[in-house]
């Protein structure tokens, strides 16, 4: 069951700030709080989606298309575009660290990267 009252979501109705980095009406990108990297920002669609699996089984095919394809828009905001590599990754559940319950993709990158785990 989504909670509305997740920070994700008091982030999109402007009840907590955030530094943005990208917005359109379906979207929206903004810096980690706590980056886990030199460069951390955090994608997320504006409906109501707990998780990745929750996203991907009740969003319509353009609105997961137009959200994975704004995440290399993002990134080539980002200065991730060439050569310069960066990692998007989504923690899905609380066992694979997830912590906001309204789904959303890491953008990780400035810094040279070992495994995943
Ligand atoms: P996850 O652990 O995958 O659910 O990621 C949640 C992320 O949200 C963490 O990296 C937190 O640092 C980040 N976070 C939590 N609250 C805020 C906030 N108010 N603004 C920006 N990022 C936040």
């Amino acid at each position: 069951m989504y909670d509305s009252n997740n920070v994700f979501a008091k982030i999109i109705r402007g009840e907590i700030p955030s530094k943005k980095v990208y917005e359109d009406d379906k979207v929206l990108a903004f810096y980690d709080v706590a980056p886990a990297a030199p460069t951390h920002v955090l994608v997320i669609p504006k409906g109501e989606y707990g998780d990745y699996i929750d996203f991907i089984s009740k969003a319509s095919p353009q609105d997961v298309l137009h959200y994975f394809t704004t995440i290399k828009e993002i990134a080539r905001i980002l200065g991730f575009s060439g050569n310069e590599g960066f990692r998007i990754c989504s923690n899905i559940g609380a066992k694979a660290g997830q912590t906001v319950f309204h789904f959303h993709t890491h953008i990780l990158g400035g810094a040279q990267f070992g495994e995943v785990v």
